[in-house]
């Protein structure tokens, strides 16, 4: 149907509702690192003068109680800065919108349904009106009781968290039980006219979310990462990569690899210091496991010649000393030894030990840092001073890469590492019905999945095959 066709059979458009076809939801990458990118061509709705679109998400009769999540919304893309006005029904506090043409933009809300106000949810309604001929596109719209682990655990441990999730709506929408979409004059959907959309992983939840190109700092999804040190030129943060065609897509400003609804909860660590005694003592096994493993492959090398020349209180005044006495973080003085927190700069987590590049913290700094990477939890001109401090290259502490020695030394130790290690380390325990050596491997082969030598070992059928649990 061309454009003049659907203008003859609009005043025949039956107004009707029907809920939308949806799709299952977000694509995702199965090993993102944040800097995949993915475009689709989503169909537009072409809209005359005085036309308009109303989306009624139906959330009344979903039964949420007191302490559910309510959420709605979805992007929408607009050819036109002008000439389209968005009016609303039943919305309350809700994402602002600034419209841009030729831009995607995010709508929707996400509350949580309070005493006050559980028991009197009507259904929210967007309406789009064009105030001139406009085209204008939807993707994923969706509605329901939204759970998620990291909201869940904020609602016991810190509910403030949850009172400006309407901003993170509707990428935080993790939507269960699922409301209702309702379109009308969906006969005004064009066969031809697309709107382009880009789409970016994200490194820890691994849903590919909208992004707008060239007008990146309409950010939805994801934050910026370089503003004022624009063109970011950062690995994965400012080049993206179509996984579909290989091709390379440079950004100014580029994104953060998480989306904010990760970088709120998993990386900024709020819920962090709430882990539960559980979560604790095994986060516990698994670094010293990796401690206890790294101290044995070293064993000869340069690392620990090191370590065995310097004994550890020299190490720790070489680096106190280094770092003026003060946090490297906050900057707050360190007047004792004691005082000061080593950390690992490089994460432990990724197989890196502790040793003279490990970087000075106070107390409170060091358990914000705990295993996150330095482009985490640095900004981009503290990662450039730490790497001349500790004289790690810049480029590592951007993209925290696997020890991928520590790996190629662990595999030279196979029948080590099954026989004896896991042995001698009282990992061949059962706990919570789970073998604790196959848990540790399992964390181990997580960090071997992200090496090019690693990935081709299944350590945990390596391991059975050693203790004869198969044959
Ligand atoms: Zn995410
Ligand atoms: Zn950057
Ligand atoms: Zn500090």
């Amino acid at each position: 149907m061309t454009k003049q066709d659907l203008s003859s059979t609009i005043d025949n458009v039956v107004i009707r509702r029907r809920p939308t076809t949806r799709k299952s939801g977000h694509i995702s990458h199965p090993d993102s690192t944040g800097g995949e990118a993915i475009t689709r061509d989503i169909p537009c709705y072409s809209l005359k003068q005085g036309n308009s679109i109303s989306i009624t998400f139906e959330i009344d009769d979903l039964d949420a109680v007191e302490d559910d999540l309510v959420g709605f919304g979805g992007w929408f893309y607009t050819s036109d800065s002008e000439g389209l006005d968005i009016s609303t029904l039943n919305v309350g506090k809700s994402r602002g919108i600034r419209i841009n043409g030729g831009d995607w933009h995010a709508f929707g809300s996400l509350e949580l349904k309070t005493y006050e106000n559980y028991f009197n949810i009507s259904n929210p309604v967007f309406t789009f009106t064009a105030t001139k001929d406009i085209e204008i596109a939807f993707y994923l719209l969706d509605c329901g009781i939204v759970e998620h682990e990291y909201m869940t655990q904020a609602l016991d441990v810190k509910p403030v968290l949850l009172n400006n999730m309407y901003t993170f709506a509707p990428e935080a929408n993790f939507v269960k039980h699922q409301g209702k979409v309702l379109m009308n004059n969906e006969a005004l959907l064009s066969k031809e006219l697309k709107a382009p959309l880009l789409l970016k992983s994200c490194n820890r939840c691994a849903r590919f979310l909208p992004i707008n190109i060239p007008n990146e700092r309409h950010s939805l999804s994801f934050s910026n990462h370089c503003i004022k040190n624009a063109p970011c030129v950062h690995h994965g943060f400012g080049v993206l990569k179509d996984v579909n065609t290989q091709e390379r897509l440079d950004l100014h400003h580029g994104f953060q690899l998480e989306c904010r609804f990760c970088k709120k909860f998993a990386v900024n660590a709020a819920l962090n210091p709430q882990r539960n005694a559980n979560q604790m003592k095994e986060d516990g096994a698994r670094r010293r496991g990796f401690e206890v493993l790294l101290q044995n492959v070293f064993n000869g090398s340069p690392q620990l010649a090191y370590r065995a020349k310097n004994n550890n209180k020299e190490l720790t005044s070489e680096v106190w000393n280094k770092f003026e006495r003060k946090c490297f973080k906050c900057n707050c003085a360190l007047p004792t030894m004691n005082k000061m927190h080593l950390d690992h700069t490089r994460p432990l987590a990724l197989l890196w030990q502790l040793d003279e590049t490990a970087t000075c913290l106070c107390g409170s700094c060091n358990s914000q840092k705990r295993d996150r990477s330095p482009a985490d939890f640095y900004t981009v001109d503290e990662l450039a001073e730490l790497s001349r401090i500790t004289g790690i290259p810049l480029h590592d502490l951007q993209n925290s890469p696997v020890n991928v020695r520590a790996v190629e030394e662990i595999i030279k130790r196979m029948e080590w590492l099954m026989m004896d290690f896991c042995e001698e380390q009282r990992l061949n325990q059962i706990r919570d019905g789970k073998n604790t050596a196959e848990l540790f491997l399992k964390a181990l082969q997580k960090v071997f999945n992200q090496t090019q030598y690693g990935k081709d070992y299944d350590l945990i059928d390596i391991y059975r095959t050693y203790r004869g649990f198969k044959k």
